[in-house]
């Protein structure tokens, strides 16, 4: 991973960034501890000693994640005048997961160690074990780059080097068993091939394996308070199927004329079995997700949209692009003719924040299916009735709020004193502006207050009048504020206050008139939401 192309200690692109020395490990422990001392992720139930996998927003975190999830909201709805809201319940009819698969086929093949009693994902097992194939292909491949100089020819080099070809051999051997064990339903087969490979259990050393078994990520409840097993209900996996469902009831009232989309933000519920990595990966957690209906036969021109538009509303936050790619889906679900992930170069290496899937016309057909309904549009111009293919756009709320917390961390060494700042973009910011009277008296708490009830009807505030007012300035820097309003003795007379800037800590005198104009051309979403058109 080369750490300088994600913290670049300067960019032409964001100030929102990283600094080079900060090593990657070291970076996710610091942020998971910052989320909890400032009051942005707890674990759940802490006092019951938590629950794995499951994590509250507290009084920061929530707002973060109420400005992430209004961007997004804003930037569908707001600024497509052909995609329109939807908030469908979490709850569905049983049915619903039958026609969309997901009671037959949500789920992840999963294997013990008998020995360190662990639970693992056998496919996770084999992608690592092909990771370490591909590392090993490509240092012999760099090994000859560096004997042969500017005559080396790497694409011959990776056809014809007999340890390279092994080793790339190998990982496809890897793709078509699984892949085979999968289809086939034959688990043995992907068991066998675990211990072909001497895959060892990372916490016992052992290669002491049971069998591997299907295990459904749907959590399951009931309907009545009498259990029947005919009326099981499930939390929802997935927030698009409330879309699908509710595709005629959005297009009809709201006269929609494809191509328009739905959008929808909302909680889902998976159980992840093996749940690492903080908020990467929960058992409850929201997405946000747009369905866009368009005409069949025009859907990879949408996909291909979809795809830009996706990654440039990230890169608006002022990210460095470096840290995004794509990652395009060679194996197909077979309801899909395009695939991609946008992936972002987490302080554990790249992972998908979000997914981009053309999904033809699978859901509304099998809906229809399973319904005896008919979700068919109905074209006035052409007199044609069709059902139309589904472009999806499907991102992870708390993956976004993390991704952000990882991009905004910084420590930077301040007079003899390392200084924690999150260099978050100032509409995603918690608080908008702290207001801070330089003294208990003399009069400036009043003014401090005053300017206080002017504001806090267009901004998020913090007013604070205890402790030194290095120490406020930094507890602000902390929850990432990009203004601090520093009210002093010369404020009575000039009417005006210091103003304090987060990423540069410069200082200047501004007119307190003068504040709600700037605070509103620095801070709010409409400026963000502009860089997207
Ligand atoms: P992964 O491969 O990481 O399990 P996925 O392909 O199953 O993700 P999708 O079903 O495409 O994910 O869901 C869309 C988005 O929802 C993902 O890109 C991710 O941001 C988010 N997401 C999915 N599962 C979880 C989870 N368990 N916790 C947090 N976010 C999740």
């Amino acid at each position: 991973m080369n750490q300088d192309r994600i913290y670049p200690s300067e960019s032409a692109h964001s100030p929102y960034l990283c600094p080079p020395e900060m090593q990657n490990e070291d970076l996710f422990k610091k942020v998971v501890s910052h989320c909890k001392e400032y009051g942005f992720v707890f674990p759940s139930s802490e006092i019951y000693d938590g629950l794995a996998a499951v994590y509250d927003y507290g009084q920061n975190g929530v707002e973060l994640r109420n400005n992430l999830r209004q961007y997004w909201w804003k930037s569908m709805t707001q600024l497509h005048t052909n995609i329109l809201g939807l908030d469908a319940a979490i709850f569905m009819h049983p049915k619903t997961w039958k026609a969309s698969g997901h009671v037959d086929g949500f789920s992840d093949p999963m294997i013990d160690n008998k020995d360190s009693k662990k639970r693992y994902r056998a496919d996770v097992l084999l992608e690592e074990h092909q990771e370490k194939l591909r590392a090993k292909a490509d240092k012999e491949v760099e090994k000859a780059r560096a004997r042969f100089g500017d005559s080396f020819d790497e694409a011959m080099y990776r056809q014809t080097n007999p340890r390279v070809v092994e080793y790339l051999n190998a990982i496809d051997h890897i793709d078509q068993t699984l892949k085979t064990g999968l289809e086939s339903g034959n688990l043995d087969i992907i068991r066998d091939l675990i211990l072909e490979l001497g895959i060892v259990c990372p916490v016992s050393g052992s290669k002491n394996w049971t069998d591997v078994r299907q295990f459904n990520l749907m959590y399951s409840t009931q309907m009545s308070a009498v259990e029947s097993g005919e009326d099981s209900l499930y939390l929802r996996p997935e927030t698009a199927q409330g879309i699908f469902v509710n595709f005629l009831n959005v297009q009809k009232t709201g006269r929609a004329k494809i191509p328009f989309g739905i959008a929808q933000t909302g909680k889902a519920f998976r159980n992840e079995i093996v749940a690492r990595q903080f908020i990467m990966r929960m058992k409850e957690f929201e997405q946000m997700e747009m369905q866009f209906f368009c005409k069949p036969g025009t859907e990879l021109e949408w996909y291909a949209y979809w795809k830009q538009a996706r990654l440039k509303w990230h890169l608006a936050l002022g990210t460095n692009p470096a840290a995004y790619r794509y990652h395009d889906h060679v194996k197909l679900a077979h309801y899909a003719n395009a695939a991609v992930d946008i992936e972002f170069e987490f302080p554990f290496g790249f992972k998908e924040v979000e997914g981009i899937h053309s999904r033809t016309d699978f859901d509304l057909n099998r809906h229809e299916e399973f319904s005896g309904k008919k979700l068919r549009y109905f074209d006035s111009e052409t007199n044609e009735s069709y059902v139309p293919y589904v472009v999806e756009t499907s991102i992870g709320l708390d993956r976004m709020f993390l991704l952000t917390l990882c991009n905004a961390y910084t420590e930077e060494q301040v007079d003899n004193e390392v200084r924690t700042v999150l260099k978050l973009h100032p509409a995603l910011a918690p608080v908008k502006a702290a207001i801070l009277p330089l003294a208990k008296k003399d009069g400036l708490p009043e003014i401090a207050e005053k300017i206080y009830n002017d504001l806090r009807f267009d901004f998020n505030l913090y007013i604070e009048d205890k402790d030194s007012i290095g120490k406020r300035y930094r507890r602000m820097d902390a929850i990432g504020t990009p203004f601090c309003i520093t009210v002093d003795y010369d404020s009575a007379a000039n009417e005006d206050v210091t103003l304090r800037y987060r990423d540069t800590m410069e200082q200047k005198r501004v007119k307190i008139a003068e504040l709600r104009d700037m605070l509103q051309s620095e801070t709010s979403m409409a400026s963000l939401l502009r860089g997207l058109v």
